[in-house]
This record gives C-alpha cells, sequence and structure tokens, in this order.
C-alpha cells in the first residue's frame, strides 16, 4: 500500500494477512475509479490525520455518499477504522489509518534542547524524549545526540528500524526548499549550510528539513484544532520568532521557502540591535533570549524557564517586559494581519506557558495596529500543542511525502 496519489501505478489493496495483491485495473474502469478514490482518503488521512467522514469529503472533493462508501470497503479490508464521534454537536464517525507498526519521526532541534518523537500513520504519538543542549552545541554534536536518543526511544517502545518511514527535521532557520538547504541565521550559525542528505545516514532514513515555524503552522493544522482555518498564522516566539503561514487551505512557501520572518520586522524601540545587522528588530524586544537580556539585571532571570518562574510569580518588572515584547509582537502582526486578513493567529513556542500575561498585551498591539475591521476579525489563541509542535509538523511532513511506504511485508 502507497500513499501516492499522483503515479497512478500500483496501487496494493489487501492488508492483514501479509499478502497484498497487486492490480492495475483499466484506466477509466469502476474498479479504477474506485481505487483512486481509496488512495484520495488514504492520502488525505495521512496528510490531515484522523478526520470526520464530512472532512474528509471537503478534503477529498468526492461526495459524501463516496466517501461513505469507500470507507466502508476500507474499513472491510482493515485498512483503516472507524470510532463514535461528534462534529458539530451531530454523531459522526472518526475514520483513522489502521496502525501498520510503521512510524514517522519527528525531531525540532532548538538552541537549548532537542525534542524527537515517533508517530504512527493514526497520528498517535507512540515515543518521546526531550533533551537539554548547551546553546553552544555544534550541529554536527547536535546531530550525533539525535543519532543516540532515536535508537533508544525505538529500543524502548519496541520499534523496529526498517519500520522508519522517514525523519522529518525542524530547524529554528529558515530553510531553502529549492535545495533543502539551512540558509544562514543566526540562531544556529552553525547549522547553515546543511542539506537534508547529509544527514539521512546518522539519523536513519530519509530526512527531511523544515523550518520549525512552518512546521509549527502544519502542525496546528493536522495536530491543532484548527485544521478548518484556511487562512492561519503560526507565530513561534522561542530564541527567535518566525512564523509559518497557511493561506487558502495551504502552506504558503514564498519563491525559495523563506517566508515568514517577522522577527525582523522593525516595531521594536530602535535601539537594540539584532543579530540580523539591524536595529528596532521585533526579536530585539520580544524573542525569549532578548526578554532574558532585558531582565539580567534583576539578577532572578538567567534562562527562559527563569523568565517563565518569575512571570508565573507575578514579578513586576518580568511582566512589564513581557508586556512590551506582547504588544511589539501584536504590532508585527497587525502589520501581517493587514496585508491577509487571516482568520486565526496561533502563538507557539516555549511563551504559550505565559497565557494571558503575554496574550492581552498581544491583543493591545494588534488593535493599535491593525485595521479595526480586520483585527476584530482576527481570532487571537495560544497554541494547545505547547513546545511540541515543531516536532509533531516535522513528523508529518514525513506522512504527507508523496509515495511513503506505509508499511513493509
Ligand atoms: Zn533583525
Amino acid at each position: 500500500l502507497t500513499a501516492d496519489d499522483r503515479s497512478g501505478t500500483v496501487f496494493c489493496m489487501a492488508i492483514g494477512d501479509g499478502e497484498v495483491q497487486r492490480r492495475t485495473p483499466n484506466p477509466g474502469s469502476q474498479s479504477a475509479l474506485r481505487q483512486d478514490n481509496s488512495q484520495r482518503i488514504i492520502s488525505a488521512l495521512l496528510g490531515a490525520g484522523p478526520s470526520s467522514q464530512a472532512e474528509l469529503s471537503r478534503l477529498t472533493g468526492l461526495s459524501t455518499a463516496t466517501v461513505s462508501n469507500i470507507v466502508g470497503v476500507l474499513t472491510e479490508r482493515g485498512i483503516i477504522s472507524t470510532t463514535p464521534t461528534t462534529s458539530s454537536g451531530r454523531r459522526a464517525l472518526s475514520v483513522r489509518l489502521a496502525d501498520t507498526g510503521a512510524i514517522a519521526i519527528g525531531i525540532f532541534f532548538g538552541r537549548s534542547h532537542l525534542r524527537a518523537l515517533c508517530v504512527s500513520p493514526d497520528y498517535r504519538v507512540v515515543a518521546e524524549e526531550c533533551v537539554d543542549l548547551d546553546p553552544h552545541t555544534a550541529a554536527s554534536s547536535a546531530v550525533d545526540v539525535a543519532a543516540e536518543v532515536l535508537p533508544r526511544l525505538r529500543r524502548q517502545h519496541g520499534l523496529d528500524a526498517a519500520a522508519v518511514l522517514g525523519v522529518g527535521v525542524g530547524i529554528p532557520a529558515p530553510v531553502d526548499r529549492r535545495t533543502m538547504t539551512v540558509v544562514e541565521d543566526r540562531i544556529l550559525p552553525e547549522w547553515a549550510g546543511i542539506r537534508a542528505a547529509e544527514l539521512e545516514d546518522r539519523l536513519g532514513g530519509p530526512v527531511y528539513l523544515g523550518n520549525d515555524a512552518d512546521l509549527g503552522a502544519l502542525a496546528e493544522m493536522t495536530w491543532g484544532v484548527h485544521g478548518e482555518a484556511k487562512h492561519l498564522v503560526f507565530l513561534r516566539v522561542g530564541s527567535g520568532i518566525g512564523a509559518g503561514l497557511i493561506l487558502d487551505g495551504a502552506p504558503y512557501r514564498g519563491n525559495i521557502g523563506v517566508t515568514g520572518e517577522i522577527g525582523h520586522l522593525p516595531v521594536g524601540d530602535g535601539t537594540r540591535s539584532c543579530s540580523c545587522g539591524r536595529t528596532g528588530c521585533l526579536e530585539t524586544v520580544a524573542s525569549t533570549r532578548s526578554m532574558v537580556e532585558l531582565l539580567a539585571n534583576t539578577g532572578a532571570v538567567a534562562s527562559t524557564s527563569d523568565l517563565m518562574d518569575s512571570a508565573l510569580a507575578g514579578d513586576a518588572r518580568t511582566l512589564a517586559v513581557i508586556g512590551r515584547a506582547g504588544e511589539a509582537i501584536g504590532h508585527a502582526l497587525a502589520l501581517v494581519a493587514n496585508l491577509i486578513n487571516p482568520r486565526v493567529v496561533v502563538i507557539g513556542g516555549p511563551v504559550a506557558a505565559l497565557g494571558d500575561s503575554l496574550l492581552k498585551p498581544v491583543r493591545v498591539g494588534l488593535e493599535r495596529h491593525a485595521i479595526a475591521r480586520v483585527a476584530e476579525s482576527t481570532e487571537l489563541v495560544l497554541s494547545t500543542l505547547g513546545d511540541r509542535g515543531s516536532a509533531l509538523g516535522a513528523a508529518t511532513l514525513v506522512l504527507q511525502q508523496p509515495g511513503i511506504p506505509l508499511a513493509r511485508w
């Protein structure tokens, strides 16, 4: 069984007793149509995760009657399973792919930590580990850590190396999609020029690279609660600040894949210099690194976790710094919202734990700088995925690759 709905070649539709029937029906025949429709539903489930039949109809363009029919056939064959659920208050069926034992790996390499997780094609996290990294860890050493973590994770959870479909890697730096290469960036300068192909031997499978904010946006659409938002901005606020854009239901990639560099919009007070060489960028007041630097003279805040603790304890100086950061973020979001009129803006990354102390000033900044109709129609929320979004998105990137083998028989 493959997930390639573009090749139109061979689809294998028998699962269960280890026997796979390969058939290539006559093009245009009734059975060719049914196989094509089946493939569309399987690809939709891989790309979007468990979905109701109504969502599958929307995702595939097939009628609800056709979806219902195909879901029945695929359930009988053991390729998918269904469970009762409710959708908009009405009874519905949640449709998911069967667990074939295959896994997609997602890794997020942050400046100070690495998160790795294994995900099944039915969108369950079956194994996960988060490891602290020294902020000065070289890229090759960080990859070495990942190369140790992955086999350990698999062993602990009884997952076979052969079951790995691929490894999605999220990096807080721009990724040139033409060459799958990390573009030079000051957050992780030692990663500049690294290509996906270089990592394959050490990580044990095909590697797909993505920018952390782009992957965070993908995770909001697939793992989060915003799958139906066709126009979404995901803002990841960590050591750097980046945005992932979903426009008309699809990730916006731009010309070379370097999009959403909202961290370098000049909305700061213009006095602090930025890693990009300019002054007054959003990152100079609102990245976790900048907030920690701005509070360094208090003696109580030396790391992102100190910042969180201090904010949760209600420290006035910390809350003032977060308030100014939030308003600057809102200002930058207003510029973006005026341009693209998103339905929802989701803020994620470690700052999601700050709750209203961040969200309220962001709302103030947005309302002050966006035109009223845009501000009032833009929903502003914190991510429900916490700091896991980029790693989940990295695993989703693997599941969305055309032609991945779902299982090995
Ligand atoms: Zn900058």
